[in-house]
């Protein structure tokens, strides 16, 4: 019910000047199981994400399907969102007002979600993130689970690079790599990481 509101709010937005537009610059909000022990963030919507409302369609976003799947998931069981909800003109970098008016949401995703995983996909989700939880354990690249007992309250940060930059990198090395580690910290969100908070 409070993630309907909030969906609902997103959808009707108007905080940042020329966003939130059908088809041009639209929103979707946060994607997913409500549940999902892991909470995936981009930077922003992309283009064919407006049509689907589903983030991370198609293009780069390939690597983060083979990721879910490598951890024997589905995209619909895990928690997709973006630090900016709607798609910057034309694929432009967001903005630091668009950050700032945005995030809001995204924490209150976050909230309502609670993952014991989160894995940030790029220097805006990376920033926001650390804002959010000034306390969280993080694992940089390549991914390590924690040691020890989890906080309850805090999630445990991957920070990871986005998946487009990945592919400019035209390196077929590296992006198993990179879809391994995704693959490595979702399917330990779903095992170890549960096992551990219980
Ligand atoms: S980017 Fe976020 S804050 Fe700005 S108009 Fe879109 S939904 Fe609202």
């Amino acid at each position: 019910m409070r993630k309907l509101a909030l969906d609902d709010e997103i959808k009707r937005c108007r905080r940042c000047d020329g966003m939130n537009i059908a088809g041009v610059t639209a929103s979707a909000p946060g994607y997913g199981c409500l549940t999902s022990p892991v909470a995936l963030v981009g930077q922003s919507l992309c283009e064919k994400c407006m049509k689907t409302q589903i983030p991370f369609t198609e293009g780069s976003g390939g690597l983060i399907d083979e990721g879910i799947r490598g951890a024997g998931q589905q995209k619909k069981n895990l928690f997709i969102s973006n630090a900016v909800h709607c798609h910057p003109p034309k694929n432009r970098a967001s903005q630091q007002h668009e950050i700032v008016n945005c995030s809001p949401y995204l924490h209150r995703e976050l909230e309502i979600v609670r993952p014991r995983l989160v894995i940030t996909l790029g220097r805006d989700a990376e920033r926001v993130l650390r804002f959010f939880y000034p306390r969280a354990r993080i694992s940089g690249h390549p991914f390590e689970a924690p040691r020890g007992r989890l906080s309850k309250d805090v999630p445990f940060i991957y920070n990871a690079k986005h998946p487009s930059w990945i592919l400019r990198q035209h390196d077929d090395e590296l992006e198993d790599e990179y879809v391994s580690n995704l693959a490595a910290a979702i399917r330990w969100s779903f095992g170890d990481a549960r096992r551990k908070a219980e």
